[in-house]
């Protein structure tokens, strides 16, 4: 294919984690061809220099080395060539994490934006790659899993992988090794599930039964009628550890990594919380490939990637995906409701716990995540809130505002496939609405006129403004009630504590909590309370024999220094939101089967 930029990566050095990678371009820029890796990865909002992981990098051209010259952290100008000019480079791979790149004897797996330079003035023609097996023994029965399409290649084998542009380039992560692999169809789309990792017993079967039945719902409430996926294929693939979590969405594949002892052991009954966990994270990322990886903010459309893309949006566009991540179990079956609103407690309890979310806005949380949210530090909930926990919220009280001010007729669903029609469906076709990205403003008015209500003023208060929710009025109109809390209060120190050693320090001090009345920090290690000494686990044992409003002695290190608190001791003020369903009034619960029914 003339004029495609061509690249070969190999695992190189199993040991030393080094990926090799060649560029080629066969038509480079006369004044001399510039080339950059990006500086983040779309979905996880940080800036990460992933250039600081190349060891060396060569330009040749026409057989003979040419200069390059570095103009900044992730850019370098070869000089100029009327030939094809090629870079080879190696990247330091260590990284287990679904954000970058990782080779070992066990699998290698990279993202794009972590190995593959961007040919500046070229990103729209096709991307080849090349993806060579290693010369070591380890390798000889390693396969490759990506969603990326074959162009000399079998499926799951070694050889060539086509891209349009450079942005499915990096869209595309590969794992390769030697996985554990099963396929679904989900309405007619193939879906292969990628485990890596050691997991004694794994049951695939279940695992595949019980996905399929989350894709199928959420195709569903994206195309209702046609049923038609947004892709043609979709790769989950897995990094089974023994403790860790996260995903990362792409637009026909996911990269997730979680413990293996959240995956379902064959003849294993009933749902434990690490495979609910696990299942609401594939949900998660499944439900991105229309909420981020087709509809997305103005601000990704295109991306940016050497500096910060700033949106307002986040409480939408990762917010809505955590309400329905857990929403669709429900739907399909997996969990009952009495699980699910267990889920959406725990959710209401987050989100009341830190003070942080009287003082920002899930649209500012959204525009400041690069530096508050995926850089949190002690003082994070005292200043900050998620647009993850907060912005679901925004999307259950919206959903419920809609759906009782219809009487059910429109719903947050109806909203989300509008979004769809209009921005989602065409953005990686060359129709009209192709590239084209959703402002504040598109959101604002789509509201108002999908639901037919006005609904700015809510929007103003709880996305832009700090309000709490009325999340107990709205359940209500559901048959969906609070269980008294109060009862259950404990005495209580307002602390979150991190085990260290057989120590206990404090990982956060909650704004206006009794420790932080007291005068206690985070950092601080606790050494004794009323002179019985604290360990990294009696805490909560010794807090037991107080009453709200006793004061007790706190001993503790702050550096190396000891100090002395008189703490009183006061009832949690976020305390655990239970959830509890209710069998009346009829019009109520008929709501709420309407909105948990598929
Ligand atoms: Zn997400």
């Amino acid at each position: 294919m003339k004029n495609a930029i061509r690249y070969t990566i190999v695992p190189k050095d199993l040991a030393a984690h080094l990926f090799e990678v060649t560029v080629t371009v066969d038509a480079p820029d006369p004044a001399g061809q510039v080339f950059v890796l990006p500086a983040w990865i779309p979905g996880s909002y940080m800036i990460r220099e992933f250039a600081r992981n190349f060891v060396q990098i060569r330009a040749e051209s026409n057989g003979k080395k040419i200069s390059l010259k570095k103009r900044d952290k992730h850019t370098w100008v070869a000089a100029p060539s009327a030939h094809p000019v090629s870079l080879r480079y190696q990247v330091y791979s260590w990284d287990l994490s679904v954000r970058a790149a990782h080779l070992d004897q066990t699998n290698g797996f990279f993202n794009g934006s972590s190995v593959f330079l961007c040919v500046e003035g070229q990103l729209h023609v096709p991307h080849i790659v090349d993806i060579q097996r290693a010369d070591d023994s380890a390798c000889k029965s390693w396969r490759v899993a990506t969603s990326l399409p074959e162009l000399k290649a079998k499926r799951y084998g070694f050889g060539t992988y086509i891209a349009e542009n450079y942005d499915a380039l990096i869209d595309h992560p590969v794992e390769m090794g030697s996985f554990d692999m099963a396929s679904f169809k989900a309405h007619g789309v193939a879906h292969d599930v990628v485990i890596t990792g050691l997991v004694p017993n794994l049951d695939m079967e279940r695992l595949c039964v019980d996905l399929k039945k989350i894709c199928e719902a959420q195709i569903a409430l994206f195309e209702p009628k046609s049923k038609r996926a947004p892709m043609d294929r979709y790769v989950f693939m897995t990094m089974a550890i023994g403790d860790g979590y996260g995903g990362l969405e792409h637009r026909a594949s996911t990269a997730l990594v979680c413990m293996r002892s959240d995956l379902p052991v064959k003849g294993q009954a009933g749902i434990s919380e690490g495979y609910l966990k696990y299942l609401g994270l594939c949900s998660h990322e499944y439900f991105h490939t229309w909420n981020v990886k087709r509809i997305k903010p103005a601000a990704f459309a295109p991306y940016e990637l050497r500096s910060e893309a700033y949106t307002p949006l986040l409480w939408l566009f990762e917010g809505f995906t955590s309400y329905y991540d857990d929403l669709m179990l429900v739907r399909c079956g997996l969990i009952d409701e009495a699980q699910y609103f267990k889920l959406v407690g725990q959710t209401i309890s987050t989100v009341l716990r830190g003070t942080g979310r009287q003082k920002q806005s899930v649209a500012e949380s959204s525009f400041d995540a690069w530096t508050k949210y995926y850089r949190q530090d002690e003082n994070s909930p005292n200043a900050i809130v998620s647009y993850y926990t907060k912005g679901s919220l925004v999307g259950l009280a919206l959903d419920l505002t809609i759906r009782s001010e219809t009487k059910g007729k429109k719903s947050l669903d109806d909203v989300m496939r509008a979004l769809w029609q209009r921005y989602g469906r065409d953005f990686y076709t060359t129709g009209k609405d192709a590239g084209k990205g959703v402002t504040e403003a598109d959101v604002d008015a789509l509201f108002d006129e999908i639901s037919g209500l006005k609904l700015k003023r809510f929007l103003d208060q709880w996305v832009r403004g700090t309000d709490d929710l009325p999340l107990e009025q709205l359940l209500s109109g559901f048959a969906v009630a609070y269980a008294d809390a109060d009862k259950a209060a404990k005495p209580s120190l307002g602390v979150r504590t991190a085990r260290e050693a057989n120590e206990s320090r404090l990982a956060n001090v909650y704004e206006k909590g009794a420790a932080h009345k007291a005068g206690l920090s985070a950092g601080d290690i606790l050494v004794a309370l009323d002179e019985i000494r604290v360990s990294a686990t009696n805490l909560d044992a010794l807090l037991a024999r107080y009453r709200i409003g006793d004061t007790v002695t706190l001993h503790a290190f702050r550096r190396d220094e000891l100090m002395s608190f008189k703490v009183k001791l006061a009832a949690e003020d976020a305390p655990q939101v239970g959830l509890t369903v209710e069998a009346k009034p009829a019009a109520a619960v008929r709501l709420r089967k309407a909105w948990l029914a598929m």
